[in-house]
């Protein structure tokens, strides 16, 4: 049971190593009582005013000094978990940490689980769900795209665009329900047309914004890349390229990167995510027939695919069998070994867009990076960088389910069905909606969710 907020709470807040300042922070009703107990504020005013930084020594309840350290005490509700939260900045020592801490458990406060902070932050109403999730996702960003996304949710963007359909909906819920108290008074034709436009518009307003997660996906955990072709063309060459490092095997010997690599990172600000797969062609070898299906299956799962052929010679069978498994509109063409020559393209290739590179020189391979900017800034749209975005695949799903009940809510208007149909639909549009902030979310969802924090957080 993750929900269990009577105790005070404690943790170290900073990440573990050495550091210039270490944080321990506490939450809950004994939070004062316990500073009190360890803290030395060198003759400053005994009761600690709110929000203020008091310089002092913490001690054990023999004399023997912890560290010399900053404390303060931000009192309820006016804190990050809306009770009394107290933070002692001590030096950046794991042993000074551990102690101070040992010592708050000692007194009576309890070790906190990950995420706890913020998951009472969420049940004391302070931040809706979403507005929590984003927090792991700010700590966790790896591009400023990231975390801009991360920042705008955690502002609560999208929560205000939820709540307004909510507001929407429970208005339509309101006009439907009076219908059903007076039986007798069926619903005009002009009020059942008027809820239906309002009921497409906010159709029409959450279909914009389900829209918008493709970006903010891509924005969230970077565009998927994957370098994809028969063997021996040079694929592992680019991914190294690409890394500016060695990473992977680079050999003669064709098949010998049997299974995928993958590396997350930052080009010209852009996240990727570069997957490196196992050559494709025709085998028997069952361990090399094994790594070409994943490299097929992975195909489909990613944004954008380079295709790369050896461009000094001519396109066999085994090239025509990897082309046929891309998608032209997410396939960019690498014509590899352009140190090497160049042969003519069957008409097949032709079609794609196409790039020159020699992997082994680098030489193209700044065009290629152009490339790619360009593919990663069509999918996020230069709006989308701006715009309230859906990111997460939890608020996806329950959007959709939301947007699905108010579709099948208007369709019964459509249709004349009694409103008790029409009301249930609405009934569970707000109970999707519900979830994506935290108002109806079963609390496994709430444990997976904030098991995925920090401890300190
Ligand atoms: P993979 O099987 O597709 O991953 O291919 P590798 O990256 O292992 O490369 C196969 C061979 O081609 C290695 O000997 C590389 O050094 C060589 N190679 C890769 N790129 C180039 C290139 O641009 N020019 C030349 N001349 N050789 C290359």
């Amino acid at each position: 049971m993750i929900i269990d907020s009577q105790d005070t709470i404690v943790a170290i807040a900073t990440a573990p190593g050495e550091g210039g300042i270490g944080i321990v922070r506490v939450s809950g009703a004994s939070a004062e009582r316990l500073l009190n107990q360890y803290f030395d504020s060198a003759g400053c005013d005994p009761q600690l005013t709110s929000h203020r930084l008091y310089y002092g020594h913490f001690r054990h309840s023999d004399g023997e000094l912890i560290d010399e350290v900053m404390a303060v005490i931000m009192r309820a509700p006016r804190s990050y978990t809306r009770e009394d939260v107290v933070e002692v900045h001590c030096h950046g020592v794991s042993v000074v940490l551990r102690r101070i801490v040992d010592l708050l458990v000692d007194a009576g406060a309890r070790l906190a689980r990950p995420g706890e902070f913020t998951l009472r932050a969420f049940l004391n109403g302070r931040i809706d769900l979403t507005r929590a999730e984003a927090v792991i996702d700010v700590i966790r960003s790896r591009s400023e795209a990231a975390c801009r996304v991360a920042l705008g949710q955690m502002e609560g963007r999208l929560s205000r665009e939820i709540f307004r359909f909510r507001d929407g909906i429970s208005d339509l819920l309101a006009e439907v329900e009076a219908g059903i108290d007076f039986p007798e008074e069926e619903l005009p034709l002009a009020d059942r047309q008027r809820l239906i436009e309002t009921s497409s518009l906010l159709e029409g307003q959450m279909a914009a914004l389900l829209d918008s997660f493709e970006s903010g996906r891509i924005l969230r955990d970077g565009l998927s890349i994957l370098i994809f072709g028969k063997p021996n063309v040079g694929k592992s060459s680019l991914m190294n390229s690409l890394l500016g490092e060695a990473r992977t095997i680079v050999s003669d010997i064709p098949g010998t990167t049997r299974d995928t690599v993958e590396e997350s990172l930052l080009l010209r600000g852009m996240p990727l995510r570069l997957i490196d797969t196992a050559g494709v062609r025709q085998t028997h070898d069952p361990v090399e027939v094994q790594g070409v299906q994943r490299a097929q299956a992975k195909v489909a799962g990613v944004d954008l695919v380079l295709l790369v052929v050896d461009g000094s010679q001519t396109l066999d069978e085994d090239d025509c069998k990897a082309l046929q498994s891309c998608d032209p509109e997410r396939t960019l063409l690498v014509l590899n070994k352009e140190d090497l020559g160049s042969c003519q393209l069957p008409a097949e290739f032709t079609s794609l867009p196409a790039l020159s590179i020699s992997a082994r020189s680098a030489s193209g391979i700044d065009l290629l990076l152009d490339g790619i900017v360009n593919f990663f800034s069509r999918s996020t749209g230069s709006e989308g960088r701006e715009t309230s975005l859906l990111s997460d695949r939890r608020h996806r799903e329950s959007l959709l389910l939301a947007r699905n009940a108010l579709e099948r809510f208007r369709l019964s208007l459509d249709a004349d069905h009694p409103s008790e149909f029409g009301a249930l639909e609405l009934s569970e549009a707000l109970h999707a909606l519900g979830e994506i902030t935290g108002e109806t979310a079963p609390e496994d969802i709430l444990e997976k969710i904030f098991t995925r924090f920090c401890i300190g957080k």
